[in-house]
């Protein structure tokens, strides 16, 4: 189906995304304060807000608010709001903050960029965890999606595994906006398949992804101990899983974020990429979508972008 997408419609989806991005952070975050236990959740119990959010949303802010400006991404502009609006204890690891601080002190973002992790450029998840919302704003052309969030992650990750892990999420993320607009969910095979296929056939995320296929259907632990859970704070170790729960859960909010939460590892991060891609399926405040009051629990976003 071809149909046409006004602007408005794009940030609507991308504004879902974002929310779903958000409270998946803030909530996941939840769970690295000491005392607090994954099988609180999953009996029902909320942890007190505030739901503090962190850098997966500060950054995915920034890059709705460029599309809500300009309509894609430029990357001169996304390194620069990016290095301004930069907090460091909302829990950049240090590689992003290294990176960050040398563009906002004036170097380019292609030098600053390739200079990480020895010349290699970042291959974490950082690039990944942002960038939900882009591939709902681009529901109509998973190709668009794709390029915008290429240009989105090399500001920052200029490792393939590090592009891939952006492009494998805004793919998932602009399929699920686009079967919400077309009431066609995709089985999570479908899905999985569609999201390999926009992938660099020579990085670990496209292979992750692929694996992730046989696990449909298997229990949660069992995916993770496989595809990983972020704990290594990288694309490959990030993404495949969060493809899987994202398809698995794509018409249940709160149990793609339970599934998140159960895995452990990088659970911010996985629980925003998450809360992204089905946000853009589910909406907020729907049958099995972001509920209205998870929504009230997370610490407001910032106002430039509300
Ligand atoms: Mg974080």
């Amino acid at each position: 189906m071809t149909f046409t997408l006004f602007a408005d419609s794009r940030l609507s989806l991308a504004r879902d995304a974002l929310a779903g991005l958000s409270v998946g952070d803030a909530l996941g975050s939840q769970f690295f304060v000491p005392g607090r236990h994954p099988g609180e959740l999953a009996a029902g119990h909320l942890p007190p807000p505030p739901w503090q959010w962190t850098d997966d949303t500060e950054m995915a802010c920034s890059v709705v608010a460029e599309l809500a400006e300009i309509g894609r991404i430029d990357p001169d502009r996304l390194a620069r709001v990016f290095a301004e609006r930069c907090e460091p204890y909302r829990g950049y690891g240090p590689g992003a903050v290294t990176v960050l601080r040398l563009i906002r002190t004036g170097t380019p973002w292609p030098v600053a960029a390739a200079a990480a992790f020895d010349g290699q450029g970042s291959w974490g998840n950082g690039a990944a965890m942002r960038v939900g919302p882009l591939g709902a704003y681009f529901a109509d052309s998973t190709s668009r999606a794709a390029a915008q969030a290429r240009v989105s992650a090399e500001v920052t990750h200029a490792h393939p595994e590090g592009i891939a892990g952006a492009v494998a999420v805004a793919v998932a993320a602009a399929l699920a906006a686009r079967a919400r607009l077309d009431g066609d969910r995709p089985t999570p095979a479908r899905l999985l398949a569609a999201v390999a296929a926009a992938l660099d056939p020579t990085t670990r995320v496209h292979h992750g992804v692929r694996r992730a296929v046989p696990l449909l259907g298997r229990p949660v632990a069992e995916a993770a101990a496989v595809l990983g859970n972020g704990a290594r704070v990288t694309a490959p170790d990030t993404v495949p899983f969060t493809c899987w729960v994202a398809a698995t859960f794509l018409d249940d909010y709160p149990a793609a974020i339970r599934s998140c939460v159960e895995a452990g590892g990088d659970v911010d991060t996985t629980a925003a990429i998450v809360g992204a891609v089905v946000a853009g399926y589910t909406g907020v405040g729907t049958p099995g979508g972001v509920p209205t009051e998870w929504v009230a629990h997370r610490e407001a976003l910032p106002a430039w972008v509300a």
